[in-house]
């Protein structure tokens, strides 16, 4: 069993690299992608003064300790980009990477935002165009393309985690239709890419899976655990795996 998204300390996971590794084991994953924060655009993230020092030793240490355990961990990060899906790291930090993620966390979006009106047509066509260059651009995998959606602009006060799933997938149904599914499948096979089954948020919808299996897209396992109730949660994914014979990242 594979986990490919993982977060620590070191961005705003709940432990450190050594309870990830251990829960990791004692769950019996085979392989992991520890894979917190690195964004210096995110001012949202508590760690997006981190520099290439930091990730690197951040790096070496959870190598260290991992080096005589019965499971395999690589060292990544998860970032977003701007509207043009190009990563905006250097290239030292794309080097000592093993897998990066590009999410779509916010949006470079200069329209305006009505609070408590989620149906924006111009923001959500900004975000699909964003995804769409995020899946030609760097990295290896596309993270929560359909969960975890940049809401917060439009949020009204006291929203909950439970009506923020819900009207992400409104928001699903209403904007992401097959020929964005098509588009977004071919750019994702012509860069290689990964689009990511997402543990935390049971995304994306089955139809979706469907179709870009059809279309020749690979497919990441990742829970996205910040908390470590979740981590290795993958139980639909491996589901999918099996019905549609999805091809995956190993
Ligand atoms: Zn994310
Ligand atoms: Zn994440």
């Amino acid at each position: 069993m594979l986990d490919y998204h993982i977060h620590t300390i070191f961005s705003d996971g709940e432990v450190d690299y050594k309870t990830v590794i251990e829960l990791s084991i004692q769950k019996g994953l085979t392989k992991i992608a520890i894979t917190d924060h690195f964004d210096p655009f995110d001012k949202h993230q508590r760690n997006y003064m981190a520099t290439y020092s930091d990730l690197k030793s951040h790096f070496d240490e959870i190598k260290s300790y991992s080096n005589d355990k019965p499971i395999t961990v690589l060292c990544g990060l998860e970032t977003c980009t701007g509207l043009d899906g190009k990563l905006r790291l250097s290239n030292d930090v794309i080097e000592i990477s093993d897998i990066i993620i590009t999410s779509p966390h916010y949006i470079e979006y200069d329209g305006t935002f009505e609070q408590g009106n989620y149906f924006n047509d111009g923001y959500w066509n900004a975000y699909k165009q964003t995804v769409l260059n995020m899946a030609s651009g760097g990295g290896h995998i596309l993270g929560h393309p359909e969960g975890y959606l940049p809401i917060r602009p439009m949020e009204t006060a006291g929203t909950t985690y439970e009506s923020r799933q819900e009207i992400c997938r409104e928001i699903c149904d209403k904007y992401f239709d097959k020929d964005y599914v098509d588009e977004l499948s071919k750019r994702l096979v012509k860069s290689n890419k990964a689009c990511e089954l997402h543990g935390a948020t049971s995304t994306p919808r089955e139809w979706v899976v469907k179709q870009m299996a059809e279309n020749g897209v690979t497919f990441s396992v990742g829970s996205d655990a910040h908390a470590m109730n979740i981590l290795g949660k993958s139980t639909r994914a491996y589901e999918l795996v099996e019905k549609y014979s999805l091809n995956l990242l190993r």
